[in-house]
């Protein structure tokens, strides 16, 4: 009898527990990357409450769940992850919240197969840095806020406009982004930098793009990545390379060496963001000031 009230009661106390989400009649959102975060908090304006896991500066490849984040997770009513296997570490955990019959949402899964790059690199086959396409993006905010009316009906004409004046403000990025590229010359667009990140940024800009560490920063680059991408530079008369916020420097400055080694100058062009935004409350913190930011710097620098 003791037991079975000690029971009895065990059960009411993890409910409580598992119930512990604050009363506030908001839509309770988990995100992974920035960039993922900084798009449903658009989205989702003031009817949801946001918690990013990853902030400016950490790389996604490499992100582990801590004991929080999962308990986060758990309590989540929506995730919401980029995919494609860029949280690579974090597909089991993903794969246990759907166990536990969580809405887990990836927002890869807006795109068509003929919309992505394909990869071997990754378990999913294609690269998953999706968001350097801003037709990509668009299409992902589109599948959000379909996601988030799903989720909160009552709601679904305030993202539904929310997505639309969204839209609005990529397109117009969109028109300055391209113009700012067309000021450089077709042979001068060589993007050279830490890792693979930027293939779908060179298939919207017509860039030839140059990975020093392949697509996930998960291997280190060898001796041979720098001297074959050292001798690319060389060739083709490179003026810059660029290291990335969220991805240490000393591959670039050792491919920087390797080319000032056979007497050639490169020099560091920058620091672009690539899997994170940069901090809350600059304009690099969201991902139209990204992007703003990460053209103006390459196209400067490349001149
Ligand atoms: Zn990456």
């Amino acid at each position: 009898m003791k037991q079975m009230i000690w029971m009895a009661l065990l059960s009411v106390f993890f409910l409580a527990c598992k119930d512990a989400k604050p009363k506030d009649n908001k839509l309770h959102i988990v995100t992974t990357t920035s960039m993922i975060t900084d798009l449903v908090q658009n989205i989702g304006g003031d009817k949801v409450a946001v918690q990013g896991l990853m902030g400016a500066g950490v790389d996604p490849h490499l992100y582990k769940a801590s004991e929080g984040d999962v308990s986060k997770l758990a309590n989540a009513d929506i995730i919401i992850y980029s995919g494609l296997h860029l949280e690579g570490k974090l597909v089991e955990v993903f794969e246990k919240m759907q166990r536990q019959k969580i809405n887990t949402v990836a927002a890869s899964d807006a795109l068509d197969k003929k919309d992505l790059i394909g990869s071997t690199h990754f378990a999913s086959n294609y690269d998953p840095h999706i968001w350097f396409d801003v037709e990509n993006w668009e299409k992902i905010t589109v599948y959000v806020a379909n996601q988030l009316s799903a989720a909160m009906p009552e709601n679904k004409a305030y993202f539904q406009a929310n997505a639309a004046q969204y839209l609005l403000q990529l397109k117009a990025l969109k028109e300055e982004l391209n113009a700012e590229v067309a000021t450089l010359p077709v042979d001068q667009r060589r993007l050279v930098t830490a890792h693979d990140a930027f293939n779908y940024f060179g298939r919207a800009f017509q860039f030839d793009v140059v990975g020093l560490q392949g697509l996930s920063t998960a291997t280190e680059a060898g001796v041979q990545d720098v001297q074959k991408t050292a001798s690319y530079i060389i060739d083709h008369k490179v003026k810059s390379v660029f290291i990335e916020s969220s991805v240490p420097r000393r591959t670039v400055e050792a491919l920087q060496a390797a080319v000032n080694s056979k007497n050639h100058n490169v020099i560091i062009g920058g620091t672009l963001f690539s899997d994170a935004l940069g901090n809350p409350g600059t304009p690099e913190g969201t991902y139209i000031g990204m992007f703003k930011y990460n053209v103006h710097t390459i196209v400067n620098s490349l001149k």
